[in-house]
């Protein structure tokens, strides 16, 4: 059986929506101009390549609407569109609370007409706790459907950031009070919220870890018992705005953890949760 290698966590940044202090952050480590490089990464067939180069099989492209923050990157829909005829990118949709009337009824609408996979929440970004009783309709929905919900948690560099708002503490009334529901965790609680993260993933069997934006030569330092939480850790590289997913996939290779924890971590787990097959 051979497992899959699926990046969780891919952007599209098209320069023109993008903020320019978030290309200014991004260029002191790309080596060319941000400008140019971020529009040749905003087409379906560079992120392929670049699955292709990392050995990649699947990618779940986030949507994401944050005008106070990074920008309206890309819609819902405009995901769904830039995922067409793919099928090995998985498009996820963003709800932001902010800039719908219906958040629960956006999301069924997704789901049952475009066929959205996921639903990307950002609460750093839009300034809101996740357990915010307003969302409860929504997170109903994505359990109803059997559709992860995954959550920035932990710090970010984005002006205008609110890092409260990441806390994974939030997540656990989520866990709680939907047992059914996928909750992906991504970042893992980067900064100083590991060991929340962790300590959430060891207690709720429906809580995530997904490590992108942590580089993993460092994950057994973050999570020492990380061979037994591979069944619940996902792996994600953030690219384009962390430009490494090759480098990334390798670095999980080369973990001194048995060979069926590293394959959990790249894919195995999040194959379960897609309803990927296993080949
Ligand atoms: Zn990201």
């Amino acid at each position: 059986m051979t497992v899959p290698v699926i990046d969780f966590h891919i952007h599209i940044l098209p320069p023109d929506r993008l903020y320019a202090s978030v290309q200014n952050w991004m260029q002191t480590f790309v080596s060319e101009p941000v400008g140019p490089y971020l529009e040749r990464l905003s087409t379906p067939e560079a992120v392929l390549d670049m699955m292709d180069e990392s050995g990649v099989d699947y990618g779940v492209v986030l949507a994401e609407l944050s005008p106070i923050t990074a920008g309206m990157l890309i819609s819902s829909e405009e995901t769904v569109e830039f995922c067409r005829d793919q099928p090995r990118l998985i498009p996820f949709a963003n709800i932001n609370p902010y800039l719908t009337t219906d958040p629960a009824g956006d999301l069924k609408r997704y789901v049952d007409e475009l066929g959205v996979r996921g639903v990307k929440i950002l609460p750093t970004y839009h300034h809101f706790y996740p357990n915010d009783r307003r969302l409860y309709p929504l997170y109903a929905v994505a359990q109803d459907k059997g559709i992860p919900a995954m959550f920035h948690t932990g710090s970010s560099v984005f002006q205008n950031s609110r890092t409260k708002y990441g806390d994974p503490l939030f997540i656990e009334d989520l866990a709680i009070d939907f047992p059914e529901l996928v909750l992906v965790l991504s970042h893992s609680g980067r900064g100083f919220w590991t060991d929340t993260a962790a300590h959430l993933t060891r207690t709720y069997t429906n809580v995530y870890l997904e490590i992108a934006g942590l580089p993993p030569q460092n994950l057994l330092r973050y999570f020492p018992d990380l061979e037994d939480l591979a069944d619940q850790v996902i792996f994600g590289s953030d690219w384009p705005s962390q430009p490494f997913m090759q480098r990334n996939v390798k670095d999980i290779q080369d973990l001194p953890i048995s060979q069926e924890a590293r394959a959990k971590i790249l894919g195995g787990t999040a194959a379960r949760l897609l309803g990927l097959p296993m080949n």
